[in-house]
């Protein structure tokens, strides 16, 4: 099934990067933006590694110390493809930083040409907490992180544990502005996508909404057009600002009575759609017929008029949204505050035919 489309959200976080990255196998691009960058994080320090250790003229051991930490990194991010990511906790990627200080430290302690030369590096690894993992994952990071560091500045000198005191401030400092930036990056965006998505007067979706929503649609499924009746005689009657509270109250209604997973959105002016997952037709016009039930109860200031269409295989989700739309002008043709349904549409759809009276 499709997955619902974000073009905003694309908008936002699209970057040259996840360009770049879209071109990997899929199985290397899984597990989340949290576990692609940890992947990042750990190829970007073993291309560091590789490209600057000449410089340190390494002996043999010294290399084969880094072939065998590459190998084993490789491995365990080609193994770390296996993994489950979304079912684990949000600070499961955790694992990346680790990996990459407990590989630096091996080669800094092992290698004494390269002791020290590479701590630099575990900065990174307190950027990506910040960045992709949730606030305060720098306090988690740091009881591995501080002995690591001096794994590798052997011995420890007083200048070394009052350099390890200041640097372990800075990592963790850097780490949580990063993250509180982060974190109201986050906030924004979603808040921007929620309100392109949001119908201000009633607060359910909008028609762009409905239109996303309408990619998930099934065979099975059934596409609802609601109309209130005589809406703009309520507007001339009873003034501009009544009619937008009636509309309001409509959407609360509407909202409020469908199942979870079921849909509601203000289709435009005083049209709303209903997404019926799995229902179909039967059970759709139940379902109206228990709405128009409780805005009755309610005292709605107007009843309304409904269409419905059920998908089928050959009916496509605008088709059968054209199909509900044609079967609501049948119910207002005959006298409104009703429901009927749009016959199987074969693949094009209208075609009006069974009338169920609610
Ligand atoms: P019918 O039963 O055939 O649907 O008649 P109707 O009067 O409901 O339909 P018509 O299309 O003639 O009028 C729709 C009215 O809905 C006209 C318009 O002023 C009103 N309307 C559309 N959007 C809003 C809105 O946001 N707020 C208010 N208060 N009225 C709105
Ligand atoms: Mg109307
Ligand atoms: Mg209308």
């Amino acid at each position: 099934m499709a997955r619902a489309r974000d073009p905003l959200g694309e908008t936002i976080t699209r970057s040259w990067w996840r360009r770049w990255g879209g071109r990997l196998p899929q199985r290397w691009r899984s597990g989340g933006p949290a576990v692609v960058a940890g992947r990042g994080l750990l190829l970007l320090t073993g291309l560091l590694v590789v490209l600057t250790a000449p410089l340190l003229g390494l002996p043999p051991d010294g290399w084969l110390v880094l072939l065998a930490l590459g190998a084993a990194g490789l491995g365990l991010l080609a193994a770390g493809t296996a993994v489950p990511w979304a079912r684990l906790p949000p600070r499961a990627p955790l694992a990346f930083p680790l990996l990459q200080m407990i590989g630096l430290a091996v080669l800094g302690a092992t290698t004494e040409e390269a002791a020290g030369a590479y701590v630099p590096l575990f900065v990174l690894s307190f950027v990506y907490c910040g960045v992709f993992l949730p606030q305060r994952t720098a306090y988690w990071l740091l009881p591995a992180a501080v002995p690591l560091y001096l794994l590798t500045s052997e011995p420890v000198t007083p200048q070394v544990a009052v350099r390890t005191v200041v640097v372990a401030c800075v990592w963790v400092l850097v780490s949580e502005l990063l993250a509180v930036g982060a974190r109201r990056q986050r906030l924004a965006a979603e808040l921007l996508v929620r309100d392109a998505r949001t119908d201000p007067l009633t607060t359910i979706g909008n028609r762009r909404d409905l239109e996303d929503r309408m990619t998930l649609l099934a065979p099975g499924d059934t596409v609802v057009v609601c109309d209130l009746d005589h809406f703009k005689q309520v507007n001339d009657s009873r003034g501009h600002a009544f009619g937008d509270q009636v509309l309001r109250e409509f959407g609360a209604v509407l909202a409020a009575g469908l199942r979870r997973g079921d849909y509601a959105a203000r289709f435009g002016g005083e049209e709303f759609v209903l997404l019926l997952h799995g229902s179909g037709n039967a059970v759709a016009v139940d379902v109206v017929a228990r709405l128009r039930q409780t805005w009755a109860e309610q005292g709605g200031a107007t009843t309304f008029s409904a269409g419905c269409a059920t998908l089928d295989e050959v009916t496509s989700a605008h088709q059968a949204l054209v199909a509900a739309d044609a079967a609501l002008y049948a119910a207002k043709h005959a006298g409104r505050d009703c429901t009927r349904s749009a016959e199987s549409a074969d693949g094009w759809g209208p075609r009006v035919g069974a009338t169920e009276q609610s």
